[in-house]
């Protein structure tokens, strides 16, 4: 590989036939998901080194390695496709982590007959997973031609050579005076596109202001130069540009600049951030399903943890991310620096391709725009600047793009100044990714405040709730979403899914007091003193009704029909299991131990992990404590494993699938898990099983590692159902497993194929939909009592979903702590015969509104047939996600 100038050359691992990356039989390879490269049908029998490097990954079953050259480029070779399936047979690595390689050495041997029956190709794809700088120029090979051993097979360059060569561009130098037609002016996204006009054109192209006796003019090159000149509509300008194709390049720039911009792309009704098309959509859904009126200042939102609150409302933004002040010298700060931008240029460009194949054209804009920025060599200049003063590489971006932020604020120009969030946005990116502090310190809130956020991280959130805040609603989010399941353990009433309205609305409103209603999912920003002190007397109400649910707390849960309910808790690690047990819980009916392998750099070692599951038992002091293991992938990432970014990553390695991939991260848990006393208290369930054998094959390994060290005892092991194919096949998972727990989060989604995650459906994902209910019912029947069925989803605590739950068969309900008392209190006036009775014209209707409706009548007719009696109440309430006020 040539490194010392400005490319890179990689060389053919081994002789074989070409096939282009996209025609690969493999959408995940095909789809460029792991990156760029190519693809060769080999015809020998060894894999080779395509350049010098390290080997960083193996794969456990052989069949994959990544190489990182010195350059920081990463390289996948994989050898074959469906090759996991072989566990390893008929292949022969060569190296392991840690070696490093030189060019041609030999990687592994492999059986091609071997690989050939047992794996669907010999297809061997080779993609370049991390560019670090790095572009791959076009490939010189076309489908089919051979390559031998060591022939050149791929060439990149440096990026910012590219950019360099651009800025050089000589030849005649044209111009043109036009007047700008762009209502919106020159913003964001039309400075990006002007840009890519000069590139593409290879032309070094100015915009002068007029006239030009004001001196003021920006290079293409730059975005914040463009948009500091200030140009609004009808603002004259003169065009220059300097290179071979100058006129076509003033024809493009020409015709960008003086036609008017559609309606959506007007700056006006432009997205500010990415997600505002969703909002957009979310709106409307919320429009057709809910047909209440709101009151002026009233904003309507998803109850994603109930309760009432009023406090003065307060703009959340999280701090930044702690970067050290001083730095270690231009040569070290400065390639961090250059590392920094071009991470987090290649993740906008990946966001970019993803949102353009997803269709979402705004915000496909939006990252090319905020890519093109952040390539502004003003800004790198600015920053560079300062890193020669001493700072290091994360302050000189700070303060480099304090400077821009406040010269766009100050521009008189609105629609420049609504692009400092923009600006903040790429801020707070770069210096993330040269902060070594993932623990940033909160700002300070004044006590009992109602906080807004477009939408927080769950370590954000944790971290402000040590501040207690009364209440908290957000721009985006989910019901079932990580965050709400913190703001619930933590009985902080939350509406989430409000809309983009929402920090608009709350710029405007009076920081005194505003009324947060997660009962009946609505935020008043102008409260009426009647209003406040109507709050003040219902929330003394619930006070009472919690207290006298508090003093229950302790006793068994017995429905009106004398069925006995385990009221279980879900934690997140042992804190939070003292917590459980003074709230009275009956065990624990889900620890999440991904909680204890967040927020690190490195996932926590045995001892360490015994000690936290040890601290569960304990607190419980001998009521069954079920722990899930790892539960990674999806929306829960750990950056130190390294996952591959694939399409649609809930479908992909995630929960007790991780077993293949982390083998020794699984092992160690299991070992710390056999650690803790007493045995017969403790319960171990796999998350996200889709059939027995992931289950027969855990057991097994428990079986060993228990006769390795000597135990006498053995745990329960048992499965979460959360996939539809787990719900159907029940009576086989029953076989093997000890108790099955449905975790309807997660069963919802895939049942009704809406993500989770996704604001836009929020109020759609609802676990009340039928599909979801005779998958429930199912699972019931299918453990036929040869086990215990819990439910550890959100569901479990939905006061119209959970007796339900119980009516359907279900023997255990497993909700946040904070939760129990309350839930105790409802079973206790359930009749759960009489519900079941119910139950084939519930599971008959059409959908989850009117599975809600009918089932909201049911359970207030508490006089005539008391499925479950309401206590008193000051207002008549339907605290359901989906009611509004
Ligand atoms: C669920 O999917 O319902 C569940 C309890 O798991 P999690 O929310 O952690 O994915
Ligand atoms: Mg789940």
């Amino acid at each position: 590989m040539s490194d010392a100038s400005q490319t890179l050359t990689l060389l053919a691992p081994v002789e074989g036939v070409v096939i282009p990356l996209n025609e690969v039989p493999d959408p995940v390879f095909a789809g460029l998901a792991l990156g760029e490269g190519i693809a060769l049908d080999p015809l020998g029998e060894c894999l080779h080194a395509p350049c010098d490097g390290e080997v960083v990954q193996c794969a456990r079953t052989r069949h994959a390695l990544t190489l990182r050259t010195d350059a920081g480029l990463e390289l996948l070779i994989h050898l074959g496709l469906d090759t996991v399936e072989l566990q390893g047979r008929g292949i022969e690595l060569l190296v392991t982590v840690g070696d490093q390689v030189r060019a041609g050495e030999p990687l592994c041997r492999f059986d091609a007959d071997v690989l050939a029956l047992g794996a669907s190709a010999l297809i061997t794809p080779i993609v370049v997973t991390e560019t670090a700088g790095w572009r791959l120029l076009p490939l010189r090979y076309a489908k089919g031609e051979r390559v031998a051993l060591g022939e050149t097979l791929m060439v990149l360059t440096r990026t910012s050579a590219e950019q360099g060569e651009a800025a050089t561009t000589k030849g005649p130098l044209v111009e043109r005076c036009i007047t700008l037609a762009l209502a919106a002016g020159l913003h964001a996204r039309p400075a990006a596109r002007l840009r890519a006009i000069a590139r593409e054109h290879d032309v070094n192209l100015e915009v002068h202001r007029e006239p030009a006796a004001e001196g003021a003019s920006a290079n293409a090159e730059s975005l914040s130069a463009l948009m500091n000149l200030g140009l609004v509509a009808g603002s004259p300008l003169r065009l220059i540009a300097q290179g071979a194709r100058g006129e076509v390049a003033l024809d493009a720039a020409e015709a960008l600049l003086t036609t008017p911009e559609a309606e959506e792309h007007a700056a006006g009704t432009t997205p500010a951030v990415p997600t505002q098309a969703l909002e957009k959509e979310l709106e409307k859904e919320l429009e057709k399903e809910l047909e209440k009126e709101l009151g002026a200042g009233e904003l309507a939102g998803l109850i994603a943890s109930q309760g009432l609150a009023t406090g003065p409302l307060i703009v959340y933004r999280p701090p930044l991310p702690s970067v050290p002040y001083d730095g270690e010298g231009e040569s070290v700060e400065s390639p961090r620096l250059k590392q920094a931008l071009n991470r987090i240029g290649e993740d906008l460009a990946k966001a970019e391709a993803q949102a353009t194949r997803q269709g979402q054209v705004a915000e496909a804009e939006i990252f090319a725009a905020h890519g093109a920025w952040l390539e502004d060599p003003n800004l790198e200049a600015a920053a560079e600047a300062r890193i020669g003063d001493g700072r290091s590489a994360g302050q000189a971006w700070r303060e480099a793009l304090d400077v821009e932020a406040e010269r766009l604020a100050a521009s008189g120009n609105d629609l420049m100044a609504a692009r400092v969030a923009d600006l903040r946005d790429l801020q707070r990116r770069v210096m993330a990714a040269l902060s070594n502090d993932h623990q940033e310190a909160s700002p300070e809130l004044p006590e009992g405040a109602v906080l807004v956020a477009e939408d927080l991280t769950p370590s954000e959130l944790v971290a402000v709730a040590d501040q207690h805040p009364a209440g908290l609603c957000l721009a985006g989010g989910g019901t079932t979403s990580h965050v709400a399941i913190l703001a619930r353990a933590r009985s902080i009433p939350c509406l989430v899914a409000i809309g983009q309205g929402l920090l608009e609305a709350a710029h405007e409103a009076s920081l005194e007091s505003v009324i947060l209603d997660a009962e009946n999912g609505c935020l008043a920003l102008k409260p009426t003193p009647i209003q406040l002190a109507e709050m003040a007397d219902r929330i003394e109400v619930r006070r009472q009704q919690a207290e006298t649910a508090r003093a229950a707390a302790h006793e068994p849960a017995i429905t009106l029909d004398g069925r006995t309910v385990e009221v279980r808790a879900n934690i997140g690690g042992a804190e939070e299991a003292r917590l459980a047990a003074e709230s009275g819980a009956d065990g624990v009916g889900l620890l999440r131990s991904e909680f204890l392998f967040l927020e690190r750099d490195s996932a926590p070692d045995e001892e360490f992990q015994r000690k936290e599951y040890q601290a569960a038992l304990t607190a419980l002091n001998g009521k069954p404590v079920i722990i899930r293991t790892l539960d990674i992938g999806a929306d829960k990432q750990l950056p130190y494993l390294r996952l591959p970014t694939v399409p649609n990553p809930a479908l992909g390695v995630r929960g007790v699938r991780l077993w293949q991939s982390q083998p020794k991260l699984l092992e160690t848990q299991l070992r710390a898990l056999l650690g803790v006393t007493p045995l017969k208290a403790l319960n171990i369930m796999l998350p996200m099983v889709s059939e027995a054998s992931e289950l027969h094959e855990v057991r097994q390994r428990l079986e060993s590692l228990a006769v390795e060290l000597g135990l006498s005892e053995r745990p329960r092991l048992g499965a979460m159902i959360e996939v539809p194919s787990a719900a159907l096949c029940a009576a086989s998972l029953a076989d093997e497993a000890d108790f099955l727990s449905i975790g309807t989060n997660d069963l919802t989604q895939y049942t009704l194929a809406m993500d989770r995650e996704d604001p836009a459906l929020a109020s759609r994902a609802d676990v009340l939909h039928p599909a979801v209910l005779r998958l429930i019912q199912a699972t019931v029947a299918g453990a036929g009592g040869r086990c215990s069925v819990g439910v550890c989803g959100s569901a479990a605590s939905d006061e119209l979903a959970a007796p339900l739950l119980v009516a359907l068969g279900v023997d255990e309900l497993s909700v946040e702590p904070a939760q129990i008392p309350a839930v105790k209190a409802t079973l206790r006036r359930l009749d759960t015969a009489v519900l079941a009775a119910k139950l084939p014209e519930l599971l008959a209707l059409h959908d989850a509104v009117a599975v809600r409706r009918r089932l909201g009548e049911l359970l207030a007719l508490n006089d005539a047939a008391p499925l479950a009696t309401s206590s008193t109440t000051t207002t008549p309430t339907t605290t359901t996600p989906l009611t509004r006020c």
